[in-house]
């Protein structure tokens, strides 16, 4: 849920949470590749490859979701994404069909998986490649990652990340900061002081709050500048009151 504003009316439907071991299982698989389950988070990923050697993947340790997420956002930063290490991935259609589709056949574009975008499939796993490595140089790479984003990204609060794609040629923090809105409450919702691109819950902002605020943004990005913001964070479920319901965990 690291990239999902859910809307205050709740989901109508299903949500499927890939927990428990066999998902998150992570494995290196010969000299090159590293075969991770969907549900394992992207910092393990990066972690596990580090200790074993094998260089490429570092960059997930600044992405805060999993694997799944991984594979339908392409998600990556510092110049490396996920369609650059990807082999394959592993994933299972609504009739029940086990598909093993090659990274090439993804359809990855920035923060997009063509392959994904009609909600057909749920990934199970990914096979990655990189390049050996010593572990300790990898780890220090890593170790630079954390302390940058540390730097200059509000991790901490409640955020989805990024919240609106860079447009070609563009950035998306510059144009919500040259719209006047870094800083500037809206509700419990404010683009971060310091990163103007992230959305935070200073407290209690509903979801209508949030993404309030980022239609706001946009049309008033829009009118000044011409220039279009598209959502990175999805946003899924029904407006309307906050709905606070029981719900029945199903196994362990
Ligand atoms: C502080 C912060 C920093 C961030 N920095 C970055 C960054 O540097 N780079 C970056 O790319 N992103 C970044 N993000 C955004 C987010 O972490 C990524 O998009 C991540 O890949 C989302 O993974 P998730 O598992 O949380 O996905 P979710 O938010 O749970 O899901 C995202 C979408 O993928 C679908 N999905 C998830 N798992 C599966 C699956 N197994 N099969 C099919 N569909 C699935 C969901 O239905 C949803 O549509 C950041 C977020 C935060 C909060």
């Amino acid at each position: 849920g690291s990239n999902t504003l859910v809307r205050d009316g709740g989901v109508e439907g299903v949500v499927i949470r890939l927990a428990g071991r066999p998902f998150a299982r992570i494995e290196r698989v010969g000299e090159r590749r590293i075969l991770a389950g969907a549900g394992a988070l992207d910092a393990q990923l990066a972690r596990e490859a580090a200790a074993t050697g094998l260089a490429g993947l570092e960059f997930y340790r600044g992405v805060p979701g999993s694997v799944g997420g991984a594979l339908v956002m392409n998600a990556g930063c510092y110049g490396a994404e996920t369609a650059d290490v990807l082999v394959e991935a592993r994933a299972v259609c609504r009739d029940g069909r086990i598909l093993t589709i090659p990274a090439s056949e993804m359809g990855f574009s920035y923060r997009r998986c063509a392959r994904a975008a009609d909600g057909d499939l749920i990934f199970t796993a990914g096979l990655f490649e990189g390049r050996p490595d010593d572990p300790a140089a990898i780890t220090a790479r890593m170790d630079e990652i954390t302390a940058r984003r540390e730097a200059s990204q509000p991790i901490r609060e409640k955020t989805g990340g990024s919240t609106f794609k860079n447009p070609e040629g563009h950035s998306a923090w510059r144009l919500v900061d040259e719209a006047g809105w870094r800083g500037r409450a809206f509700g419990g919702a404010m683009f971060s002081p310091q990163h103007a691109n992230f959305l935070i819950n200073t407290g209690e902002a509903t979801a209508a709050d949030l993404e309030g605020l980022g239609e706001k943004v946009r049309a008033e990005v829009e009118a000044r500048t011409g220039i279009r913001l598209d959502w990175e964070i999805r946003r899924i479920g029904r407006s309307g009151p906050v709905v606070r319901k029981e719900f029945t965990h199903v196994g362990p």
